[in-house]
């Protein structure tokens, strides 16, 4: 089965040779050795400052909010993967949804405005598929109302927009180390803020809420990465740069081959990319549904990312996001890992082109 997506995995022995030296010294959490190198090597290799290692992508959305004091409502994005919205809700707070743009997929800047009221205290936006959104229209609207902005991040490991990592913008930025993303260490994942202050308080919220060892300074939560989780990481980055030049050659195979009539995703200008997925639109959802079920046929699997548009879950209030509406529904994700063979991509294009005849 060729599945939409394969994590990468070092050679075993690279792993466990790292691994080992946690075994050995029986330090398997609390911010060991190997985190502590992790996070260093991390904040080389993406050239950013302020990053902490944590349990997985998601705590960090919560932890932000949390960190940030966040009450009230957030403006936010529909299209994205269900932990945006339900962070937010997590922490008490209301997601107001704003529609995306319609060319790049993320959160329409021109339509934010009229979205913020008094009781708005944040703007939460994702970054599709490692595409940046407007950062820089963003910024302008948020420092006018005096409101942080978080990004999850969640996509974007090793993006660069204008010259440095994509990480470097908003207040706050989030990203996912899961197994299926670009980067991965199982389950896992990192915040990312320029800001010293909320560092602190970040560091502090993800253990608990320790001042130190016998004082506490607010209710935290356990995001503590583990030794494990690190000793992959450390194994999986010295390959990243080829990790992210191999998933480049599959995506432009596809380019190549894929019929003009799908519609591919509109990259933000100044962006170094990394290929983090292969979206494509198709004109309806009936076409789209024809062709995976084509896929599924010849055991490949694509997936619906994102779908529903999250307005639609049973939690929030629906919204008037007709473009997030729309487009969820007609976008499939086909499959894209370091080592999909080019004949497979062949193959791949050649069910999906001759669905749509
Ligand atoms: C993967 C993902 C998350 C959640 O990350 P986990 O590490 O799986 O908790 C959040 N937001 C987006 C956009 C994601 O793709």
């Amino acid at each position: 089965m060729i599945n939409v997506t394969k994590s990468f995995l070092p050679p075993y022995e690279e792993f466990i040779d790292i691994f080992k030296k946690s075994w050995d010294s029986g330090w398997l959490t609390n911010r060991g050795e190997l985190v502590k190198d992790l996070e260093k090597r991390l904040c080389d290799y993406l050239d950013v400052n302020g990053l902490l290692a944590m349990s997985n992508g998601t705590l960090p959305l919560q932890i932000a909010i949390k960190a940030l004091d966040l009450k009230g409502e957030i403006i936010t994005t529909p299209f994205s993967y269900v932990a945006t919205t339900s962070a937010i809700k997590w922490q008490g707070c209301i997601p107001v949804f704003v529609d995306i743009s319609p060319d790049c997929l993320t959160i329409d800047p021109t339509k934010i405005e009229a979205a913020i009221n008094k009781n708005t205290c944040a703007i939460l936006a994702t970054h599709v598929y490692g595409n940046p959104c407007d950062v820089i229209a963003i910024k302008e609207i948020a420092d006018r109302y005096s409101l942080p902005v978080i990004y999850d991040a969640a996509h974007c490991f090793g993006v660069k927009y204008n010259g440095e990592s994509l990480f470097n913008y908003g207040t706050i930025s989030t990203c996912s180390f899961h197994a299926t993303k670009v980067f991965q260490t199982g389950e896992g994942g990192c915040t990312i803020t320029q800001d010293e202050t909320l560092y602190k308080k970040i560091y502090s919220l993800h253990n608990f809420g320790h001042k130190n060892n016998t004082e506490f300074q607010g209710e935290g939560i356990n995001a503590k990465m583990n030794e494990l989780q690190a000793a992959l990481g450390l194994s999986v980055l010295p390959y990243m740069d080829d990790v992210i030049l191999k998933r480049k050659a599959i995506s432009d195979h596809y380019d190549h081959l894929l019929t003009s009539a799908i519609k591919k995703l509109t990259y933000r200008e100044n962006t170094i990319r990394n290929y983090s997925y292969y979206p494509v639109l198709f004109d309806s959802e009936e076409v789209l549904l024809k062709v995976s079920a084509g896929l599924s046929d010849h055991n490949i699997n694509a997936r619906r990312y994102f779908f529903p548009s999250l307005d639609e879950l049973p939690y929030v209030e629906l919204a008037d996001v007709p473009i997030s509406r729309d487009i969820s529904k007609r976008i499939l994700c086909l499959p894209l890992y370091p080592d999909l063979d080019l004949i497979d991509v062949e193959r791949i294009c050649g069910i999906v082109n001759s669905a749509l005849v």
